[in-house]
């Protein structure tokens, strides 16, 4: 099932309409290891972890060399386990995280390559910086010497209204194309979901994370 459903994805999600490949990171939360090196045996060349106990714990099971990306919220106190080991934290998601990434980035002599998160719906359940505040977060985080941001990241809220979905997304891809106009290192717009990626690259989204459409429901009783 696993490999059928990453073959499928992966012919359907191929160019968006501005002609950028689309990456598909594959949320391997609540995933077993098997699972995992089944959906990159199958073609999966990124996946993208929640949880900092969960990643460590499989790290070294993973198989294929997969790139690595953190797509979770990320406590300060937790980097140390990821530096070095994460090719990109999409979930940049406020000042003192970005400063902490590139603090200890620098002692180790790692740079590391980050997304900022945007609360697009505004969402009191969802972190990440408002859109109001992205572009003075942008020119605070660019300067901190080894962090390297690549772009935006964005969750659109969970609803049917199209409409609302379709402006959310256009938003943010003009967003996106604003940074990428003045710095020639931003290149990825990680917007999409099992439900909505469909939606997300038709609008500009290059970058989509999908769990449940490769694995089915996640079971969140083990
Ligand atoms: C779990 C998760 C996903 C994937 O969700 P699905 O609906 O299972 O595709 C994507 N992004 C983030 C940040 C997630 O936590």
């Amino acid at each position: 099932m696993i490999e059928l459903n990453v073959k499928k994805l992966l012919s359907e999600a191929n160019f968006n309409p501005f002609g950028e490949k689309v990456t598909v990171v594959a949320a391997v939360k609540l995933q077993d290891v098997q699972s995992i090196n089944k959906a990159i045996a199958a073609g999966i060349t990124d996946i993208g972890d929640n949880h900092v106990q969960e990643f460590k714990s499989k790290y070294d099971f993973i198989e294929g060399n997969p790139r690595r990306h953190f797509i979770g919220h990320l406590q300060t106190n937790k980097i140390k386990y990821l530096l070095g080991r994460t090719d990109l934290y999409h979930s940049v998601d406020r000042l003192n995280l970005a400063e902490e990434l590139s603090l200890r980035g620098q002692n180790a002599g790692i740079t590391s390559e980050i997304l900022l998160q945007v609360n697009i719906g505004d969402e009191t359940s969802k972190s990440g910086f408002s859109y109001g505040e992205i572009l003075s977060a942008y020119e605070k985080i660019a300067v901190l010497p080894s962090v390297k941001i690549k772009g935006l990241m964005a969750m659109l809220p969970f609803t049917d209204d199209e409409h609302l979905l379709k402006k959310l997304a256009v938003k943010m891809r003009k967003l996106y194309d604003r940074l990428k106009d003045c710095d020639k290192n931003i290149e990825y717009l990680s917007m999409g979901m099992s439900g909505d990626w469909k939606l997300c690259v038709q609008y500009g989204s290059n970058m989509i994370r999908v769990g449940t459409s490769i694995f089915g429901e996640r079971n969140y009783n083990n």
